[in-house]
């Protein structure tokens, strides 16, 4: 498996450190809001990356942050107003109700897009010492101060990689910030606080050696990808605006704190745009997986979507397009309705195919490549139906369409099945349970899985 490094803006083989088992961080959700396509398409390409880890045998943790502190509209701006509070303000709700009614939500759109869940989803709130510790250890190595009114800025002069991510060098960042108002009391205006004394008015706040106050964004996933995945971290993702300051700030946290580098590569995935432009809340053209549903569209389709364009691009969402994928993936369920599943794709045309889609993957995640493929496999005249079948059972543990829908739903026992199924219960009334035993390994041995039910033997196919 390889994938594009944007610290090293190379294409890398990913080699975990802990041979045979991937650790993942994905920055994750701010939940002070409902999350749009464009947020859930970064959440997608996580569990994309880590299902065609799987497919290639490999153990993957994934961790995926919460945050559920609220940050400030304008980090820069003394006015600056913190987004938590716009929400309780607007909604009347506490800041932890805020925070629980929009991560259900952005759970349920996760699951509704088939992104399965992370393995672990810590929340900003409940790590505050966690946070606070990794603090005490930067001012203790020289990389943090504290300024007189209670806040700890980051010292990104103490740090010799500072920019290494992003390519933003300490002088260009001191020229960008000329004409920005900036705290003075901060020793470079691209020094970034990693923990902020709480002002008036402000509604999350915890005690701190600093006094009361609240954590820097950045400082949650230096500590919490490390709390849960350790020091050295194989796959950090996340949405392409979160390199710099975000990520580049996580590197100056995470590296200054231990003093090695923590996380080999870097992803990061393009943005969603529609007509031209960004999709994001500031522009108001925001779609959410209700507008999907809303149109008759099965919100799975969106992956198809987004399978046509490589995930580190800019991706442009049109209506027309999202129905084009939406008649796509239901006319591929029909196709797969229509083939009686083979046992296995032996035949040498099936291996080729299936050579060349896990191929696509482990280039770099080359999903347009991999649709060509199964595209391909579907009007091959040279593949029987059941190895289509097959094939596209088994990759669906990647694209994750739930392709078999069709197919498990028009299915019903074979008459020799019911024959069998009808033995076996006479079988297990007479308490023969040498014969049901018999007949149930035989009944698996023909594609299904065997259920004791209350009315007796069921059978399904198995996927
Ligand atoms: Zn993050």
């Amino acid at each position: 498996m390889r994938l594009y490094n944007t610290l090293t803006r190379a294409v890398e083989e990913v080699v975990p450190v802990e041979p045979g088992h991937v650790k993942m961080y994905a920055c994750g959700p701010t939940v002070y809001r409902y999350a749009h396509l464009g947020n859930l398409r970064t959440y997608m390409l996580a569990d994309l990356i880590r299902r065609a880890l799987r497919l290639e045998g490999f153990r993957v943790t994934l961790v995926q942050n919460i945050t559920d502190v609220g940050h400030m509209t304008d980090e820069s701006s003394p006015e600056a107003i913190d987004k938590m509070l716009l929400a309780v303000e607007d909604e009347g709700l506490q800041p932890l109700e805020i925070a629980e009614k929009y991560t259900r939500s952005v759970f349920e759109d996760a699951a509704a897009l088939g992104i399965d869940e992370p393995d672990m989803s810590p929340k900003a709130t409940e790590h505050i010492p966690e946070m606070i510790g990794l603090t005490k250890t930067l001012i203790d190595r020289e990389h943090a101060y504290v300024v007189d009114n209670g806040s700890v800025y980051y010292d990104v002069a103490s740090f010799d990689g500072y920019g290494k991510l992003s390519g933003n060098t300490l002088d260009k960042l001191r020229e960008g910030h000329r004409d920005l108002e900036t705290d003075p009391r901060k020793h470079h205006p691209a020094d970034f606080a990693l923990w902020k004394a709480a002002g008036p008015g402000r509604l999350m706040k915890w005690p701190s050696p600093w006094g009361d106050g609240f954590p820097g964004w950045h400082v949650e996933c230096s500590a919490m990808s490390m709390e849960y995945l350790g020091d050295r971290i194989d796959i950090h993702t996340g949405g392409t605006d979160l390199r710099f300051p975000h990520h580049e700030d996580e590197i100056a946290q995470s590296e200054g704190a231990v003093g090695h580098r923590v996380v080999s590569i870097w992803v990061h995935g393009g943005h969603l745009r529609q007509a031209g432009q960004k999709i994001a809340k500031s522009t108001g053209n925001v779609v959410r997986v209700q507008d999907l549903v809303d149109r008759g569209i099965d919100p799975l389709s969106f992956r198809w979507l987004c399978f046509q364009t490589q995930y580190r691009s800019e991706m442009d969402f049109s209506w027309d397009a999202m129905e084009t994928a939406d008649q796509r993936v239901k006319q591929l369920r029909r196709r797969m309705a229509g083939w009686a599943p083979a046992a296995e794709a032996s035949s040498d045309e099936a291996v080729a195919f299936d050579g060349r889609f896990r191929a696509a993957l482990a280039d770099d995640l080359s999903f347009p490549a991999a649709v060509r493929v199964v595209n391909e496999l579907v009007s091959s005249t040279a593949v029987p139906g059941g190895e289509k079948y097959a094939l596209l059972a088994d990759w669906d543990r990647v694209l994750g369409l739930d392709l078999q829908r069709e197919a498990v739903a028009a299915w019903s026992p074979t008459e020799e099945m019911r024959a069998l199924m009808k033995e076996r219960d006479e079988a297990r009334a007479a308490k023969d349970y040498a014969t049901s035993d018999r007949i149930r390994e035989q009944l698996t041995s023909m594609g299904v899985e065997v259920m004791d039910t209350a009315t007796g033997t069921q059978v399904r196919p198995r996927d």
